[in-house]
């Protein structure tokens, strides 16, 4: 079950490192936590729903504290100190097409506002209830998450648009393909979340962003279906995908998406390469990608992001090998790079050596 007040499973625990905590107290001053709000608290502050009853509808002060905020940090913030005030009036979970254009219709006939949710990831506030003399329906797509359709021929899949990323990944694979869409948000984002908020993944230097990905899909918005056909590119007047690209749930739900995937890779590994500075980084980043080596990700971290990275790992070889980089003169300026290879196994090992002696 997923954590009410934060990131992650309940079930699953990432304490932290007793170095870690010795470092941030040496950044952030003596650490004096306020206690968390217990989750009776938060939820007796849910006030009476507004909506009317549907039988896809739960109005239960549960749901609708799960889906009142995003993740960001001024959302934990909220929700640790009991500092929410809005809620939605309700939670809809349809399965089908059909379910989604059922609830946008009572939507509409209750006066009510929807707001499209996906896996709750949002960091920009996109899933907060404004506090509004109208009612608020949360749209679920958790149950939407179904491979329709998987054309080889054309390497196109067909998912519904309530996919989270483990899932989505798992069913690609038990085919032989992937999509190569990698969010940090993963775990929990979904396809419809990743298309209407234009979302780029770890890998996307090689698979593309998500507008690359995307190639056509089913959109229900109050005013009838939007089918939006996988053609290829095209001369001929504005592209539909563009508008529904960063839409951000205004439009309409996506309901279901088409994706460009690809053949599992034969081979893939990921390296962490060190730099004296910032400016030596970034030297080599320009090298690699005017030299058009095809890595898969590159992903440079300055001195602070690399000295935090290191000292949260809590490995006891991650500080061996920092006390190793100091003596050879990789002081606190140095830069970590993390680069990825991607790909058939003859490329594996040619990209490999061509990084590794564009780094040198
Ligand atoms: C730890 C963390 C790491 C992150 N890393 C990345 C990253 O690497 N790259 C990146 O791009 N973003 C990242 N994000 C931001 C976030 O994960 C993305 O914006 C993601 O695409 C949101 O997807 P979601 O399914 O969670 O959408 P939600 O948060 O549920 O919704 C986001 C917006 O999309 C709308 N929406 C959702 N589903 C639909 C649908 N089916 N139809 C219509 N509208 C819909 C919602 O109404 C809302 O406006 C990260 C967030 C966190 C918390």
């Amino acid at each position: 079950m997923k954590r009410w007040n934060g990131w992650g499973n309940v079930n699953t625990d990432y304490p932290v490192p007793s170095s870690a905590l010795d470092y941030l107290t040496k950044r952030l001053g003596s650490l004096d936590p306020i206690p968390d709000c217990t989750k009776e608290t938060v939820l007796s502050a849910v006030s009476e729903s507004r909506l009317p009853a549907h039988p896809l509808v739960d109005t239960s002060a549960e749901e609708r504290l799960m889906h009142a905020r995003g993740q960001s940090m001024r959302d934990w913030v909220g929700l640790r100190y009991g500092r929410v005030k809005s809620f939605p009036d309700g939670v809809a979970f349809p399965e089908t097409d059909e379910d989604v254009r059922s609830l946008l219709k009572y939507a509409k006939e209750a006066g009510a506002r929807v707001i499209p949710y996906g896996g709750g990831t949002s960091v920009v506030g996109h899933i907060t209830p404004c506090p509004n003399d109208k009612p608020v329906l949360s749209l679920s797509l958790e149950k939407m998450t179904r491979l329709l359709d998987l054309d080889e021929t054309s390497r196109l899949a067909t998912f519904q648009a309530g996919v989270a990323g483990p899932q989505l990944e798992e069913q690609l694979k038990s085919r032989g393909y992937t999509l190569g869409h990698f969010p940090q948000s993963f775990e929990y984002s979904t396809l419809g979340g990743w298309i209407v908020t234009r979302s780029s993944g770890q890998q996307s230097y090689r698979y593309g962003k998500i507008e690359s990905l995307f190639a056509g899909g089913r959109l229900e918005t109050p005013r009838g279906r939007l089918e939006i056909k996988p053609v290829p590119a095209s001369a001929a007047g504005m592209d539909i995908r563009e508008m529904v690209l960063g839409s951000e749930g205004r439009l309409g739900v996506v309901t279901q998406a088409k994706v460009r995937v690809r053949r599992l890779p034969e081979a893939e590994s990921f390296f962490g390469v060190f730099f004296p500075s910032w400016e030596q980084g970034s030297d080599a980043v320009r090298e690699i990608v005017q030299s058009e080596l095809p890595v898969s990700m590159l992903r440079l971290s300055n001195p602070l992001e690399t000295e935090t990275t290191l000292i949260l790992s809590g490995k006891s070889w991650v500080g061996m090998a920092d006390r190793g980089l100091r003596m050879v003169g990789y002081g606190d300026t140095r830069c970590l790079l993390i680069f990825g290879v991607t790909g058939s196994r003859q490329l594996f090992g040619r990209t490999r050596r061509d990084a590794a002696a564009g780094l040198s």
